[in-house]
């Protein structure tokens, strides 16, 4: 899937991205909300953790079988901030 020209945002209730297809954040749409949050990483880890909570709702409704394991939702939508800080800070 090509990504020319297309924002990098969920597709629910699936949450992949629009523009490529990966889980959503891909690597792009992270860059884009830590360009967009500009430094406020609490605000965004608010607004990533009310996207995880939304994606959880939506992934265990459209099939509780073959939802990713929190866990793994929570790498996904979570975790990464953090290692991205951590690199900040070195
Ligand atoms: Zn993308």
């Amino acid at each position: 899937m090509s990504d020319a020209g297309q924002p990098h945002h969920p597709v629910r209730p699936r949450w992949v991205c629009r523009a490529d297809g990966q889980p959503w954040p891909c690597p792009q749409a992270r860059a884009a909300l830590l360009r967009d949050y500009d430094g406020d990483l609490v605000g965004l880890a608010v607004h990533l953790a009310t996207m995880l909570h939304d994606a959880v709702r939506d992934l265990y409704a459209l099939d509780p079988d073959d939802a990713p394991e929190p866990a793994a939702l929570w790498d996904r939508f979570l975790a990464w901030l953090d290692r991205s800080r951590r690199r900040a800070a070195r």
